[in-house]
């Protein structure tokens, strides 16, 4: 199901990203043990009794050299475009600024509902200096402190009263995927391939913003998917829409609706820190992934082309070694053929449930091949193993202590589980828990 989105406004030092970051809480962990991972802090989910929601903070979507308040004036466009509800932040610290004011204007014309948020109102007797906000002509401001953590719930209250109605039930059986990937990596290319003439166009489904469009098609033995609209696939022409930081942003979201990510790549181009960032975020989202090397048509092969070419992702994406790699050409149709197939496959696995007998045979035989870790003489017992959840597979370990399961032992029985059972495309979770 499509989330409601939340967008934040407001111009720099107001505080926004301190009242993302409060907001979104610890979901926003990108691997962070990664090097070459950056924490890009725009777009994370959140949850407020029971309500779940996207954030998008349009502070952190920085639109290159542009001036102050054109940079300012874009960000409020973003948000315009993209949420359900706008957060407009100020400073109670300051009086009303001609910044402030120019992003009230643009707000005016908006018809999304829009909240005014005073932050930085740290303690009570400020309350009486939030009045002065009244004349942005917003209605009421709601004062908060981000960084005491004060405030948010009524603006949070707020926010959902101004959510959509919940859409229709998901319908059963059918693989939701995106296709993402830097600008000019041939996204629309493979769409038009994979579209081809062989396969029903069902429909074309809005979502909750105007601009989603989400295709949905029948592959030949009836599987139905449907694809998730991305930005750079339908170009509407907006300033914005070109920048790394935007396209970052719509990733992350068509990611979060997503069943199973295909990351796109350039074989002319190979890996660039885009791709490194947006597959960290599928990967901690718990997404079923395909590595999608398109262009392979373009490149002078040998060979050892593809060998060496698969041996470079590796390396730049250890932590997607669960990931299937296709080589593909949407100009020549190369292997497309494959891909319903790989996608149906990957979706299969996520949802994956062991019988928990033959999960521990196999946790029994891995602590046999290379026994419990010890530390300041006590050693690591593993009593049992249970799976409890899909989507991604979710393994819970029983343990006397879990501090004494290493990071490094976790991935070994993760290693174990991954020999022992087909997981290809999934990321799995394997999470000590002391036996009470
Ligand atoms: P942004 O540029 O709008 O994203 O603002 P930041 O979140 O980076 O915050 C700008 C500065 O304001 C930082 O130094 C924060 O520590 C500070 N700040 C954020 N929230 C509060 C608050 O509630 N009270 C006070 N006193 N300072 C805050
Ligand atoms: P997008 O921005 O990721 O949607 O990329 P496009 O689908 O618009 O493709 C960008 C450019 O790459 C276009 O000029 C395409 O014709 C070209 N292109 C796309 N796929 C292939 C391919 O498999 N082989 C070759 N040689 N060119 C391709």
């Amino acid at each position: 199901m499509t989330k409601p989105t939340i967008a934040i406004v407001g111009r720099p030092n107001v505080g926004k990203s301190t009242l993302f970051n409060r907001i979104a809480g610890d979901r926003i962990s990108i691997v962070e043990d990664e090097p070459g991972v950056t924490r890009d802090r725009i777009y994370a989910t959140g949850e407020w009794l029971g309500h779940e929601f996207s954030i998008i903070d349009t502070g952190g979507i920085d639109l290159g050299d542009e001036p102050f308040m054109s940079q300012i004036k874009e960000q409020a466009q973003i948000a315009m475009d993209e949420a359900d509800v706008i957060l407009f932040v100020t400073s109670g610290r300051e009086h009303v600024t001609d910044a402030d004011e120019a992003v009230a204007h643009m707000l005016y014309r908006s018809n999304k509902p829009v909240i005014l948020v005073v932050n930085k109102v740290d303690n009570p007797e400020m309350r009486n200096d939030i009045y002065d906000f009244y004349a942005l002509g917003l209605g009421d401001p709601y004062p908060v402190s981000g960084a005491h953590g004060v405030g948010m719930g009524d603006v949070l209250d707020k926010a959902i009263q101004y959510f959509p109605e919940e859409k229709e039930e998901e319908e059963e059986g059918v693989i939701k995927f995106s296709l993402i990937g830097r600008p000019n990596v041939g996204k629309s290319s493979l769409i038009n391939a994979i579209l081809g003439e062989d396969r029903v166009i069902v429909s074309n489904i809005a979502g909750t913003t105007r601009d989603a469009i989400d295709t949905s098609f029948v592959d030949e033995e009836g599987q139905k998917f449907v694809m998730i609209d991305t930005a750079g696939m339908r170009k509407r022409g907006k300033v914005y829409e070109n920048t790394e930081k935007y396209s970052v942003m719509r990733s992350m979201k068509a990611i979060d609706r997503s069943d199973v990510v295909l990351m796109v790549l350039n074989a002319e181009e190979g890996i660039r820190e885009y791709d490194k960032r947006i597959a960290g975020f599928a990967h901690e989202a718990g997404k079923g992934m395909i590595i999608v090397v398109n262009k392979w048509d373009a490149i002078e092969k040998d060979n050892h082309t593809m060998k060496e070419f698969e041996e470079d992702i590796r390396k730049e994406f250890q932590y997607l070694s669960y990931a299937p790699i296709i080589f593909v050409s949407a100009k020549t149709k190369q292997r497309l053929n494959q891909l319903p197939a790989l996608i149906e496959k990957v979706s299969m696995n996520q949802n994956l449930r062991v019988p928990s007998a033959l999960l521990n045979d196999v946790i029994m035989d891995a602590i046999a091949i290379n026994p419990t870790p010890t530390d300041k003489g006590r050693r690591l017992k593993i009593f049992y193993c249970t799976q409890v959840a899909v989507k991604p597979p979710t393994f819970i370990v029983f343990v006397n202590d879990e501090e004494l399961m290493h990071f490094s032992y976790t991935r070994f029985l993760e290693n174990q589980i991954r020999a022992a059972f087909d997981f290809e495309g999934t990321p799995i979770r394997v999470i000590p828990r002391r036996r009470t």
